[in-house]
């Protein structure tokens, strides 16, 4: 068993930011910044109802998941040629590096924009070309997972799949996303079983808003093997049992749960007793460009509106390892360059 080296409240925030990490919980469209968006707009000719970029990033005050949606589905229409695409996914990717991210699932939303015209092959190549410059650069592994909206039909989800099927090799699974409250997982039953035949991994959102029986059903009807956010599991004891004996993991975003008003402050976030109930809990940024903050801006904040420690950083990187879909030689070696990081505080500290 790793000893987790005592840090001082002032250097956890170092250590944070050090420690090599997994994000397994970001759309691609929400790593948008209004920057880019503006850029796009102008590249292609596209207007916007927004006048400037400090227009644009003052109208990112939610009140919820909708009010949230409604201004993402708005920035994402500059988005019409591979080119933008892969630029998206390099300005998000080089954030990460910067963060120490080693591996990243990238979720990403291809109704979203095929609904507009844009076919499936454009935004897909852009994506994964992406990727695999990233990869050489820097080292950085990523891959990508094709998102359904779940307030759309499971018609047009199948729909969906069937187009994206020739690219199989570049995606690893599929998710979930969108508005949740009043569109449980069992709505996806039929195309999630589809999906598990074709051999991808599965993934939803669930408990983000919507209540414990929409995780119950993700796992039991969906068959996902993470879910996505999933706080509100702690309202059911049996439930925590379940994730926790299963290591189901749950990738929570803590500054998406803030400005969605999912907890009212983050010193309210539920991540240190989901980590306390033994739960396979990970950081992760969701939206970041909307919600104020990539993946280290989500730990160093919500470590300082709580009272977690080193001891609980640690599981996090060390789950976020675990909960990817990674082949188990690459975790081994995060693993252990994670304990490097840690080994590295304690020679500083004594
Ligand atoms: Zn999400």
């Amino acid at each position: 068993m790793f000893k987790i080296p005592p840090v001082s409240a002032a250097r956890l925030p170092e250590l944070l930011r050090a420690m090599p990490k997994a994000e397994l919980h970001i759309h691609i469209e929400g790593s948008l910044e209004p920057e880019l968006i503006f850029a796009l707009a102008q590249r292609n000719g596209v207007t916007l109802p927004y006048a400037s970029v400090q227009a644009l990033r003052s109208a990112y005050a939610f009140s919820n998941l909708q009010s949230f949606l409604d201004i993402y589905y708005a920035g994402a229409s500059v988005l019409l040629h591979e080119q933008d695409f892969y630029d998206m996914a390099r300005a998000y990717l080089a954030r990460a590096v910067q963060d120490n991210v080693v591996h990243a699932e990238i979720f990403f939303d291809p109704q979203t924009h095929t609904a507009r015209g844009v076919p499936m092959e454009t935004v897909i190549h852009g994506l994964h070309r992406a990727c695999q410059d990233a990869r050489a650069e820097s080292g950085i592994s990523a891959t990508l997972i094709l998102c359904f909206l779940r307030h759309l039909s499971e018609e047009d989800a199948f729909a969906t799949l069937e187009q994206a099927l020739p690219w199989q090799d570049k995606f690893i699974g599929v998710g979930l996303d969108s508005s949740e409250v009043g569109h449980p997982p069992e709505k996806f039953a039929r195309v999630f079983a589809r999906c598990r035949e074709l051999g991808l991994h599965v993934v939803a959102h669930a408990g983000e808003e919507g209540p414990p029986a929409y995780i119950w059903s993700a796992l039991d009807v969906l068959g996902a093997e993470r879910i996505d956010h999933g706080v509100q599991a702690l309202h059911d004891v049996a439930l925590v049992q379940r994730l926790a004996q299963n290591r189901t993991p749950l990738t929570v975003c803590p500054l998406s749960n803030q400005k969605l008003c999912v907890f009212p402050n983050l010193k309210d976030h539920n991540l240190p007793q989901l980590l306390e109930a033994g739960l396979c809990a990970t950081v992760n940024s969701d939206d970041p460009a909307y919600f104020g903050g990539y993946l280290n801006d989500n730990l160093v904040q919500v470590f300082a509106a709580t009272d977690m420690t080193a001891r609980h950083a640690y599981q996090l990187a060390s789950n976020s390892f675990e909960a990817s879909f990674a082949p188990e030689a690459d975790k081994r070696l995060w693993q252990h360059r994670l304990k490097e990081v840690f080994e590295l505080f304690v020679e500083h500290d004594y």
